[in-house]
């Protein structure tokens, strides 16, 4: 089952696809906990991405393929993966396309989470995030530690640096300008479904699962 969860920053695309990776055993590909964790280790791509990530901007394809064509060729996702936060352009797109191909690999479905951006807004300005394993917490849907650290992973519970009011602001309007596109690319193969996310968390795992029984 090779799955893309699409929308905007701040629908819930990562914490959809953590319970979708627990359920069926297969790995959740975030493409920006990769690049915070290449931030933090300073390596050479964490370098080049984190002024942009700050910004709120796209870090380039080429950088982006590059990490995502040497995930996606380890063995844990032989037998599927989802994908949150990649592809974000058409390119990207169309590049993972051609990679899955090359790979015999079945060709990705994309399920889009909507949430009105009012909404969005309100969440990401009060999300707090694991600094270690990314799992989210925000005082709006569930009580916070008061030490502040995971109760999954005792990691620190820290603010996104780009989760402040303007970057975000930024982040939905590069979402709407070069990323909200892409799911014509899915729409036109017939390899696309929508749904509604501005409900309860489980409520949307029980649309997002009745999609995967429908694939299976
Ligand atoms: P996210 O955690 O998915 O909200 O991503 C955080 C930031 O990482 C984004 O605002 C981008 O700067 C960068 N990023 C993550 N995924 C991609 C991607 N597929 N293409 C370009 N930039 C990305």
């Amino acid at each position: 089952m090779y799955i893309i969860l699409f929308g905007a920053p701040g629908v819930g695309k990562g914490t959809q696809a953590k319970r979708i990776s627990r359920e069926y055993g297969i790995p959740q590909i975030s493409t920006g906990d990769m690049l915070r964790e290449a931030v933090r280790e300073k390596t050479e791509l964490g370098k080049k991405a984190e002024a942009i990530m700050n910004r709120g901007e796209l870090v380039p394809d080429d950088l982006m393929l590059n990490l995502i064509r040497e995930r996606i060729s380890k063995p844990d996702c032989a037998k599927g993966l989802i994908l949150d936060g990649f592809p974000r352009t058409t390119p990207q797109a169309e590049e993972l396309s051609k990679l899955m191909g090359e790979m015999q690999l079945p060709p990705f479905t994309c399920i889009e989470i909507t949430v009105p951006s009012e909404t969005i807004i309100n969440r990401l300005t009060s999300r707090m995030t694991c600094s270690s394993c990314g799992k989210d917490f925000n005082p709006v849907f569930t009580e916070v530690p008061t030490n502040m650290k995971c109760t999954k992973c005792g990691g620190a519970i820290i603010t996104r640096s780009d989760d402040n009011k303007e970057t975000i602001q930024k982040r939905l309007n590069v979402y709407n300008e070069q990323t909200a596109q892409v799911k014509y690319f899915y729409k036109d193969k017939g390899h696309f479904f929508s749904i509604d996310g501005d409900r309860d968390v489980s409520e949307v795992y029980t649309s997002i699962n009745d999609i995967l029984h429908r694939l299976r």
